[in-house]
């Protein structure tokens, strides 16, 4: 882990706007000391981490609150990379304030945001650009320390300038999901000619999808659980969203709209009741997104019905650096506009993982470290 190493001397020169003056020694975060969920998370002092050669020393200015970092606390899944104190928080956006001994492009003072998988950078999928299917590939907040604390130290290419204009609550807001939404999209081949399904449009994933792939030109029908999720689908533009809690034999609905069917599907939770009504729904030769599983994982799936309709089913997951690049030039030119919720200071990240968990949040909750707490 990088913050086992001792600091790079020149970490401690620069902060970034002006002002010279040495870093602390130690910072404000919220970490975890045990596993167990959210309820472990508190604010602690822990050292300010140390750079390796190739890393980056950030000092956070904002970090969104994702629902991967409760998967993380609540260590449901194995993860040997996991150091406790844990910091979670996978997309800090912040000022460079440290740099290693071989980083050569990252400046000090730079307005940056982190790409939060970071893949190995040497094996064929990484060389090949496909970094988002990399096999060594290690999360920020996940496998290494988040950005729920003052400052963050990375790999210099899981970090990326911050275009003008936009600002770093945008650029946490932006960092997870539509990556890897449109890493997804570039994955199926989406294009102006493609009619897609997106249950749980309003979530994360799901908008993140829907918004993308109408930027494409693609048409979207979304499909959400409550009106006010319909609304704010609706409020993306799209202009057919189904209620699948108040039909939940949606699939007549959906060819009314595309007879022939819906040429993607894009699953993002995989609850097997949705997921056996939403495959009714798909034309021939449809291509099935799977991107998520947590309200699976084990649904139903008659083979013999795949290869009569060529149905092609992809997993998706993680966003590559290409994809990440160009969601940023999207953020910049005004084309995507990440909602955001809440705007919490560091002492009040738990208050917005509880809003995360009881569903009624619409958007990215945002902790922003010049808040008070
Ligand atoms: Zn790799």
């Amino acid at each position: 882990m990088s913050d086992a190493r001792p600091p790079d001397p020149r970490a401690t020169v620069g902060v970034g706007d002006a002002a010279i003056a040495p870093l602390p020694s130690t910072m404000r975060a919220m970490a975890i000391d045990t596993l167990g969920g959210l309820d472990r998370l508190r604010p602690m002092d822990l050292p300010v981490p140390g750079v390796g050669p190739d890393e980056v020393l950030i000092r956070v200015a904002t970090v969104g609150i994702n629902r991967q970092d409760l998967v993380t606390m609540s260590g449901r899944f194995p993860n040997p990379d996991l150091r406790l104190p844990h910091v979670p928080g996978l997309d800090p956006a912040g000022v460079v304030v440290g740099l290693g001994s071989a980083v050569t492009d990252r400046e000090l003072g730079e307005r940056v945001v982190v790409k939060p998988p970071i893949g190995c950078g040497t094996c064929a999928l990484c060389r090949a650009g496909e970094d988002d299917a990399c096999p060594g590939l290690k999360s920020v907040g996940v496998h290494r320390q988040g950005g729920l604390a003052e400052y963050v130290a990375v790999p210099s290419r899981s970090v990326f300038a911050i275009p003008d204009g936009v600002g770093f609550a945008e650029a946490s807001a932006a960092a997870h999901a539509f990556p890897v939404a449109l890493t997804m999209l570039r994955r199926v081949g989406v294009t102006a000619d493609d009619t897609l399904l997106v249950p749980g449009a309003a979530g994360s994933i799901g908008g993140a999808t829907t918004q993308l792939a109408r930027l494409l030109g693609a048409r979207v029908i979304g499909a959400v659980g409550s009106p006010e999720r319909a609304d704010a689908v609706r409020a993306l533009g799209v202009e057919h969203v189904i209620d699948y809690r108040a039909n939940p034999a949606f699939a007549p609905l959906v060819r009314a709209i595309v007879p022939d069917g819906v040429s993607v599907y894009v699953e993002t939770s995989s609850d097997p009741v949705i997921w056996s009504e939403a495959l009714k729904t798909v034309a021939r030769r449809a291509r099935v997104a799977v991107i998520g599983a947590h309200a699976g994982p084990v649904v139903e799936l008659d083979l013999n019905w795949l290869f009569r309709q060529r149905v092609s089913i992809i997993g998706c997951s993680g966003s590559s650096r290409a994809c990440f690049g160009e969601t940023l030039g999207m953020l910049a030119d005004g084309r995507l506009r990440p909602a955001i919720d809440l705007v919490v200071p560091l002492g009040q990240a738990s208050v917005a993982y509880r809003r995360l968990m009881g569903r009624d949040h619409h958007g990215k909750s945002i902790v922003d470290l010049s808040l008070p707490s």
